[in-house]
């Protein structure tokens, strides 16, 4: 213990304090389970805000890294590489027809959609360059995605806002008809809202949009950096509705924890991105293009979205019939493994009670415990992390 103070004091003096770190240091981890420096063993539950969706250190990804790393490290963009057109190829097998810009976080990805948008928004008369999002959405922190996310306190401090960007309440169709105008370029909606607290889009909410879209050349961009992957028990979060957008951006999980985002758009709004218009100088790195392919090869292989259904109804079904949390938990929702259990309370103290049971959870939009354990974890796994979660509930003083 006295050594991982010594760590956080020397992190306090060079870190910026931009984040609300626990005072623990992380020392290694192996699929659904990390140990800190003291030796303290924790069940993950939450997978680093979803990024390692296999877990830590999976022998398949270490290949694929390792592999890569012995052969090519970084080229600029200039040139073809392998691993991006696999990744990409791996796109078109999965999600729609399209074609793959490649970046390194879900801002960017979005960045790059809004950018795209508005180049198509620029072939109209008068030049469509508006976007549309929803209140409680989480699109990223650059000043045009803080801009796009439906929370102030996102915002707050970073004013004046870039102009552009309005927030309707999500599910609300006369607001969506209103927001809309002749200047609107496109709508940019998460298909289960992570940040937000676990909120998934309506059925008939996403076919209104894809029509708005349709009828007045919209460009519908869905926000999957939290969706992606085989976190919902479909390889994307939109595949749940029936509708498809015509920009997907991606971030966390497609690169299993390193920095991968990806802008993934229909062919003919893809043209537009012409030499010149947008870049990335380490996007696609081969090294994180390589797991990145190899993590859509694990979930085909040991068909893990029909895994992740399973286990996230066995959790879900769990929390909501557990009776040491009756009267604590108002209402559960999500699909597959990602799971928000609404507390009727306020509960500060819950994410440090479950760490000091061995269980790494995360608490969202106050009052929303959110679960994204990696998307292989055993059935022992969950269920001990979930006991864990449930006593450290219960235990509220
Ligand atoms: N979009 C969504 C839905 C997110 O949840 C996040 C981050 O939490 C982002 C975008 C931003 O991703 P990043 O932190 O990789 O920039």
């Amino acid at each position: 213990m006295i050594e991982m103070s010594e760590t956080v004091d020397r992190a306090g003096k060079v870190l910026i304090g931009n984040y609300a770190r626990l005072p623990i240091v992380m020392s290694h981890g192996q699929g659904a389970e990390v140990w800190d420096a003291a030796g303290k063993r924790y069940v993950d539950l939450f997978a680093g805000f979803g990024g390692a969706v296999l877990g830590h250190c999976h022998s398949d990804l270490i290949k694929a890294a390792t592999t890569q790393a012995g052969k090519l490290w970084h080229v600029g963009n200039t040139f073809h590489t392998d691993p991006q057109i696999e990744l990409a190829e791996r796109l078109n097998r999965h999600a729609f027809p399209g074609k793959a810009f490649f970046c390194h976080s879900g801002l960017e990805a979005n960045e790059a959609a809004i950018k795209l948008a508005r180049l198509r928004g620029q072939t109209s008369s008068p030049a469509k360059w508006k976007v549309v999002s929803l209140n409680r959405s989480f699109h990223g922190r650059s000043l045009a995605m803080i801009a796009a996310t439906g929370n102030p306190a996102v915002k707050a401090g970073f004013e004046p806002a870039v102009p552009g960007f309005t927030q309707i309440d999500m599910n609300d169709s006369a607001a969506l008809d209103k927001a809309c105008d002749d200047e609107t370029c496109a709508i940019i909606a998460e298909p289960i809202q992570g940040e937000g607290g676990i909120h998934p889009l309506l059925t008939t909410f996403a076919t209104e949009l894809r029509k708005i879209c349709d009828d007045r050349k919209i460009t519908l961009i869905f926000d999957e950096v939290w969706t992606g992957c085989g976190r919902t028990g479909k390889m994307f979060g939109y595949q749940h509705l029936p509708v498809t957008p015509d920009i997907l951006t991606l971030g966390k999980a497609i690169g299993g924890g390193l920095p991968v985002g990806v802008m993934y758009a229909k062919p003919e709004l893809a043209s537009l991105l012409v030499p010149g218009k947008h870049g990335c100088t380490l996007g696609g790195n081969p090294i994180c293009m390589a797991v990145a392919r190899t993590i859509f090869d694990v979930i085909d292989r040991e068909d893990l979205l029909s895994f992740a259904k399973v286990q996230g109804e066995h959790a879900i079904a769990r929390l909501r019939n557990e009776p040491k949390l009756r009267g604590k938990i108002k209402e559960v929702r999500g699909r597959a493994l990602f799971i928000g259990a609404e507390l009727t309370h306020e509960d500060p103290g819950l994410v440090e009670r479950a760490l000091a049971r061995g269980v790494i959870v995360n608490v969202t939009a106050k009052t929303t415990i959110r679960l994204a354990p990696p998307i292989n974890i055993s059935r022992e796994h969950l269920d001990e992390g979930l006991t864990m979660l449930v006593d450290a509930i219960a235990s509220k003083p």
